[in-house]
């Protein structure tokens, strides 16, 4: 299974070393990736001006869909 990166190139500085956080339920960005319940934010970020490109929820299949659901 391949791993697929979002992002690979910085859209503000163009820089392609982009670094990988996690975000996790108290809002703290670290670089580990850590326990296994909780709203983890993945978060790739550029390591060259800081700017985070992109935020992805780690495990995107337990949110309901909105097409289908009721509010
Ligand atoms: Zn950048």
């Amino acid at each position: 299974m391949k791993k697929q990166i979002p992002v690979t190139r910085c859209q503000y500085c163009g820089s392609e070393d982009i670094g990988l956080g996690w975000q996790h339920g108290e809002a703290l960005v670290t670089f580990k990736c850590h326990g296994l319940f909780g709203n983890r934010l993945r978060l790739y970020i550029c390591r060259r001006c800081g700017a985070v490109l992109c935020q992805c929820v780690a495990e995107p299949y337990k949110f309901p869909p909105v097409k289908n659901g009721r509010y």
